[in-house]
């Protein structure tokens, strides 16, 4: 979460953003009722694990929402140097 962000819809966005952790539970459901039966333990061989991200980010200028990795993408790709990192130049 120390990687720095760049918006990938906007492009100018570099501060304000929404983390959203994913909390991931495995459930198994009464499908008469809908009722949550039991959790399912991790390693449970019928049931298919999430691999997904567990963090995704949101844009808090332009809302839009994708995985932190195409937040921390877009800043190494546009990275620019910082105002007081270079002497000025003529
Ligand atoms: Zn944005």
């Amino acid at each position: 979460m120390d990687e720095k962000y760049l918006c990938p819809a906007c492009g100018t966005n570099r501060s304000r953003f929404n983390l959203i952790e994913q909390v991931v539970t495995p459930v198994r459901k009464d499908p008469t009722n809908g009722a949550i039966v039991e959790q399912v333990a991790s390693g449970d061989p019928f049931q298919v694990p999430y691999r997904g991200e567990s963090l995704r980010v949101q844009c808090g200028v332009c809302g839009v929402v994708e995985a932190e990795e195409r937040f921390i993408k877009t800043a190494q790709r546009n990275s620019q140097p910082l105002a007081n990192q270079s002497a000025p130049t003529p």
